[in-house]
């Protein structure tokens, strides 16, 4: 019997599966496995603009390939019903609630506006703060319907400390309106926001534990506070380090770099994948 031990393996079929992905994916298969638990294979569609069916038959193949074995999201009932575009519903039902409990609001200003009037964080140079003067009363938007074309954004608590305990990484910190600001969850087409549907599947998919690279690590400081507002518990955290290439650059979809399936066809096997000198970059610290 398999114990209460639940990961998960969540691509995107934005483009073709690299190494890197390869190792992360290994590594929550071996956690999963040293706990004698249940691996959920969920495909993360909801970038509609870049997802591309030939890349979700691809990253099965490839993965099956590479010796990735999942014990949930395997016959295409289940991998139709974990597909996040499937889903909708499921996430709008975590909307209102954000909603009724006045933690949300609607926001029309594009990212340009953001960076236009520029209260730029000082420490993650990536993401502009959302300035508080924007932030909507519960009064200016409590009739609108998430169909109004408008962004909806998470209130974050000012100034709070989100404090996790990573698995790997040990004790981490980020700070409310310094290191992120109020952030999207929900977009004006539609669709949920990454932070969203993340934090509701795994709920809804029981994970215990979340592996996944650590360029996902603010993010999942931003997804704590969805998991208090939602009123569950949040799943441990381990963050893989990123692979880099031997320029020291971490791996991209974009670049094509070390796509699994162009190593197959150079001949590379995955056992000699798993021994190269890349794949233990970081591994070890
Ligand atoms: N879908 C994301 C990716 O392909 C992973 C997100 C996550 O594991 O939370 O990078």
């Amino acid at each position: 019997m398999r114990s209460f031990y639940r990961g998960r393996i969540a691509p995107s079929p934005t483009g073709y599966l690299h190494l890197g992905h390869a190792r992360t994916f290994w590594l929550a298969m071996e956690r999963a496995r040293a706990s004698e638990g249940t691996l959920v294979y969920r495909e993360e569609d909801l970038d509609f603009n870049r997802c591309n069916k030939k890349y979700s038959k691809a990253a099965i193949e490839d993965l099956s390939w590479f010796g990735l074995e999942w014990q949930e999201g395997i016959t295409k009932a289940d991998q139709e019903s974990f597909k996040q575009s499937n889903r909708i519903n499921i996430y709008l039902d975590a909307l209102e609630k954000l909603k009724k409990l006045n933690l949300i609001y609607p926001c029309n200003k594009s990212r340009q506006d953001i960076k236009k009037i520029q209260i730029s964080n000082k420490k993650n140079k990536t993401e502009p703060i959302y300035p508080e003067h924007w932030r909507a009363d519960l009064d200016d938007y409590e009739n609108f319907e998430f169909t109004t074309g408008y962004n909806w954004r998470f209130r974050i608590p000012n100034k709070k400390n989100i404090c996790f305990n990573d698995e790997r990484l040990g004790p981490c910190q980020f700070k409310c309106g310094e290191d992120f600001g109020d952030f999207i969850v929900w977009r004006k087409d539609g669709i949920p926001s990454y932070e969203l549907a993340v934090v509701v599947d795994d709920i809804k998919m029981k994970i215990s534990e979340v592996v996944r690279g650590e360029d996902l690590l603010i993010s999942t400081a931003r997804q704590i506070l969805i998991y208090n507002a939602l009123g569950f518990n949040t799943p441990k955290f381990y963050h893989a380090p990123l692979l880099v290439d031997s320029e020291g650059i971490k791996l991209s979809k974009t670049k094509n770099s070390m796509a699994l399936r162009e190593l197959k066809q150079l001949g590379f096997t995955p056992n000699s994948l798993r021994e190269c000198e890349e794949w233990w970059s970081g591994i070890d610290d």
